[in-house]
């Protein structure tokens, strides 16, 4: 029968078939209280793993992954300034704990099975790699999801900056803002119920209208590279995947025509 084989390739081809990954390599940017769960201090094991699950979901689907990981959940330099500490030296300890964070996702990275680098702006050669641009890169190419410890290795800075810097650093099409809502509102959804969410904003509506998405800083650094910001719900399990896929609810901020 001539018919038959013909159907047969024709459901093999659609099973197959991989849908288009509209951003192949993407930053995440995680502040540190998304590594509290519902602590009030440091590291949850289970939010840790959970998130190590997240981001081997998108791996699997073929994205190449790089994080920036804050210190809120440890110390913020402004903090320690305001209590007293010389500012550069509280910025230093600030960005020792953004290390700590990515040792600590690295480790959970690997227990999953997936495979992962910590590079620090700061040098610590026993610790981990320094930052080196060409190296990154080829870890990502290779599959390994690279974790960029201590900001830009400046004071005066919180890791937004460094986020959007490495972003632009490494060609990647999207950096992925993961907070604790679900995208942008015109006020905060918490307190006010009728608060509208965005499904689309511009890097200058953001700037003029001071829509707290990141640091005016990181704004403009994404702007003037046209990578778009995409503001997701990182405490959903499944979430990260989904937005890559474009099923998740999400804000993105960007110049382009949708
Ligand atoms: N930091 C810094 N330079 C950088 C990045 C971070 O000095 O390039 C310090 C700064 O003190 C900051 C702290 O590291 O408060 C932790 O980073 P951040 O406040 O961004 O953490 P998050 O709020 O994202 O958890």
């Amino acid at each position: 029968m001539p018919t038959a084989p013909a159907q047969k390739t024709e459901i093999m081809t659609a099973s197959k078939a991989e849908p288009a990954l509209k951003y192949k390599r993407v930053l995440l940017k995680m502040s540190g209280e998304v590594l509290m769960g519902d602590r009030d201090y440091g590291i949850d094991p289970v939010t840790l793993d959970r998130i190590a699950n997240d981001v081997k979901e998108a791996v699997d689907m073929g994205v190449e992954v790089c994080v920036v990981v804050g210190a809120g959940n440890i110390f913020r330099g402004v903090s320690g300034a305001s209590n007293g500490m010389e500012r550069v030296t509280a910025d230093y300890i600030g960005m020792l704990g953004t290390v700590m964070n990515a040792l600590a996702l690295q480790s959970a990275f690997e227990k999953v099975g997936l495979q992962a680098r910590v590079q620090s702006a700061i040098p610590m050669q026993t610790v981990c790699e320094p930052f080196i641009r060409r190296r990154a890169l080829r870890h990502m190419e290779k599959g390994r999801v690279v974790i960029f410890a201590a900001g830009s290795g400046n004071p005066y800075f919180t890791t937004d900056t460094p986020a959007a810097l490495r972003a632009t650093e490494m060609n990647c099409d999207a950096l992925m803002k993961g907070t604790k809502v679900d995208g942008v509102y015109s006020a905060d959804p918490q307190k006010h119920p009728d608060a509208i969410h965005y499904d689309s904003v511009s890097y200058l509506d953001v700037l003029t209208k001071d829509l707290k998405v990141m640091d005016a800083t990181a704004i403009s650094l994404a702007r003037e590279n046209d990578i778009p910001i995409l503001v997701f719900n990182v405490r959903k399990p499944g979430n990260f995947a989904a937005v890559l896929r474009g099923t998740g609810r999400h804000t993105i901020v960007t110049d382009r025509k949708r």
